[in-house]
């Protein structure tokens, strides 16, 4: 049955949250400084995790559903789930998706950004920043009072503009003390309009582009996502707080920051 309600933080619960995603943002901070051509994933993984224990949380991805590593890291044509390797080094010109997850004292906040490795192709940054647009369009439309389909309405209509291919197969969620809380956040618009978006609600959207063709695959090691023609795919993720105003990225350091900002000049 389709949920009617969707699950309020209470105050001391949003305090944990905040600096949950706080410390997610520190993480995406730092690892961004990491991220040059020669580094390999596990350099990464292991930069975050460092991170992330030292400020008194926990890397939530580690352990759940088996997934064995703090970040995902998905390069060029991996969409999402990407698993860090001491074996994958990075290479001018690639694109990087980082999704972090941290824990603290049993709140969780989870973020997603995708980075260039030195220059990309104008066609790559383009994607970039139109992928991080429609993350902010959902922001926009995200009120106390709306129903929850309206932030894959403004997803897809910023998709189509571009014409990028939009995955569907994965998408956002309520997130607290799970992960993945109920519902499911489409990022295209559907039919039942979903449950009214109230203050206290804490929401993690996703939009996934891809350069070429929606269609993607799950590769033998059961997580890696890659989209079917190999062209290069791009995915931005905050948690964002429903409050009687505009809605609150928990995961960032200052209103509106975007990390394809630089990519812009
Ligand atoms: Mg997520």
């Amino acid at each position: 049955m389709a949920i009617t309600t969707i699950n309020k933080k209470s105050r001391h619960d949003l305090r944990l949250q905040r600096k949950a995603g706080r410390i997610v943002a520190d993480v995406h901070a730092l690892v961004k400084e990491h991220i040059k051509p020669g580094v390999s994933t596990a350099e990464l993984d292991v930069v975050a995790e460092e991170y992330i224990r030292k400020s008194g949380a926990t890397p939530t991805f580690q352990g759940m559903y088996g997934f064995p590593a703090t970040l995902c890291t998905s390069i060029n044509d991996e969409v999402v789930h990407g698993i860090p390797s001491a074996e994958r080094i990075l290479n001018e010109g690639d694109v990087i998706s980082v999704d972090v997850g941290a824990t603290y004292k049993g709140l969780i906040a989870d973020a997603a950004f995708t980075h260039p490795v030195g220059a990309v192709s104008d066609d790559v940054a383009k994607l970039l920043i139109v992928t991080e647009e429609s993350l902010f369009a959902a922001i926009e439309a995200m009120r106390a009072g709306q129903r929850l389909h309206v932030i894959g309405g403004a997803v897809e209509a910023v998709c189509n503009e571009h014409g990028y291919g939009l995955v569907r197969n994965y998408g956002g969620h309520s997130v607290g003390h799970k992960l993945h809380e109920e519902p499911f956040i489409h990022n295209f618009k559907t039919e039942d309009p979903g449950p009214e978006m109230q203050p206290g609600n804490t929401l993690a959207v996703e939009p996934m582009f891809n350069l070429g063709t929606e269609e993607v695959y799950t590769e033998d090691d059961e997580w890696t996502v890659r989209t079917k023609d190999h062209k290069p795919s791009a995915h931005f993720e905050h948690t964002i707080l429903i409050t009687d105003g505009e809605a609150e990225p928990l995961t960032i350091f200052e209103p509106g920051f975007r990390h394809t900002g630089f990519l812009n000049n």
